[in-house]
């Protein structure tokens, strides 16, 4: 059996040090905010290369979160994939803003840059490209269409921490980017967590507020804020984890490396489209996703070798039950439209052991034959 991804080995790996932390943690009477939360953001703003992080709840808080920072409701239109998780649509629809969706660029899974200007009105406030599948977006590109005008751009950066764009850390580049510590995202907690990182610092000072009740100083708000503050035993963990996160992407490299070398002889024969790394990107493969017009059969015949695939996603956002009201049509977005029908994730993890791939890849040589 080759799982798609084994938290439980990963975490064993490196199990004294979860096990400190919690001590350390639960000897020190302070369960909320407080010093583990203040240093894992301290070290994760580091990590990023970012001037400031503020731990939230979730990844979808993250993102929602920095639209009300930057006052986005009614009326105000912003930019996002055609083919992500629904929960980027959904930071969107709660801050009661109107998503308008861009296709990507097929070869790189990632929003497709020169379709940007056309979706761009006077009513477009943030553009929130995804780094998808552990890829940053172009972001250069991506900033020369937002050139001379007031919008911002807030990357969902869920699925790539650790990655670099033309050398810089992601997490650092944009004016916001928001990042989610879910258990199988590459830096998990063992909960929900997430954050948001930026330069900015009225910026940060507005989100640390806005999770906290809208209060800095106790029983004054100045605002209607949440309550979603980044977990104090998660922070804890997660410092443990940020210790080890180089270590453990450079290994989704090597196992991305070994996918590309065992795979390519065999793309053509059956069809196979392999992922696409733009010279200025260094990946941190969240996910290794390649593509097939014969997905689902191929999936099934590998869950009979008992290997273990899974689908980001089978259905784009604007077909989701939860846009009916939109009124889309599935061809509306065509190119995510149709990836959903092709993509396939194939076993992926800091504790994939290097051997399993040969295997992956000769039950993919099985299938045609
Ligand atoms: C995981 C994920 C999120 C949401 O993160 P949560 O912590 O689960 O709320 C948002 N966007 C993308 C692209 C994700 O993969």
């Amino acid at each position: 059996m080759i799982p798609f991804l084994d938290l439980g080995a990963a975490t064993a790996e490196i199990r004294d040090e979860l096990d400190e932390a919690y001590h350390r943690f639960m000897d020190s009477g302070w369960y909320v905010l407080g010093k583990e939360v203040d240093a894992f953001e301290q070290e994760y703003a580091t990590f990023c290369e970012a001037d400031h992080c503020v731990g939230v709840g979730t990844g979808l808080d993250a993102l929602t979160l920095a639209l009300r920072a930057y006052d986005i409701g009614p009326g105000d239109e912003v930019i996002v994939p055609s083919n992500t998780y629904i929960a980027t649509w959904l930071a969107v629809t709660q801050v009661g803003a109107t998503i308008v969706p861009v296709e990507p660029d097929e070869p790189t899974f990632n929003l497709d840059p020169t379709l940007l200007q056309s979706a761009i009105t006077k009513r477009t406030k943030v553009i929130m490209p995804v780094n998808l599948y552990g890829q940053p977006v172009d972001y250069d590109a991506i900033q020369d269409c937002a050139q001379g005008t007031d919008i911002k751009l807030v990357i969902d950066n869920a699925q790539a921490q650790g990655a670099r764009y033309k050398g810089r850390r992601v997490g650092g580049i944009a004016d916001i980017e928001c990042h989610s510590f879910y258990p199988s995202k590459n830096l998990g907690a063992f909960g929900e967590g997430g954050a948001v990182t930026t330069n900015d610092e009225t910026v940060a000072k507005r989100i640390r507020s806005l999770r906290n009740y809208g209060s800095t100083v106790r029983y004054h708000n100045d605002e209607c804020g949440i309550n979603s503050r980044l977990d104090a035993l998660q922070a804890a963990f997660l410092r443990v984890k940020l210790r080890h996160l180089d270590e453990w992407n450079q290994r989704r490299r090597d196992l991305a490396a070994t996918y590309f070398s065992e795979l390519s002889p065999l793309a053509s024969r059956l069809s196979l489209l392999l992922p696409t790394v733009p010279d200025w990107a260094d990946p941190v493969w969240h996910l290794f996703v390649i593509r097939t017009p014969r997905r689902d059969a191929l999936r099934e015949h590998l869950q009979q070798h008992g290997i273990g695939t899974q689908i980001h996603y089978p259905i784009p956002p604007h077909a989701s039950d939860a846009y009916r009201d939109r009124g889309y049509s599935p061809d509306d977005f065509p190119i995510a439209q149709r990836l959903a029908g092709e993509v396939l994730s194939l076993p992926m993890g800091p504790s994939l052991t290097s051997h399993s791939i040969p295997l992956v890849a000769s039950a993919i040589g099985t299938y045609a034959s």
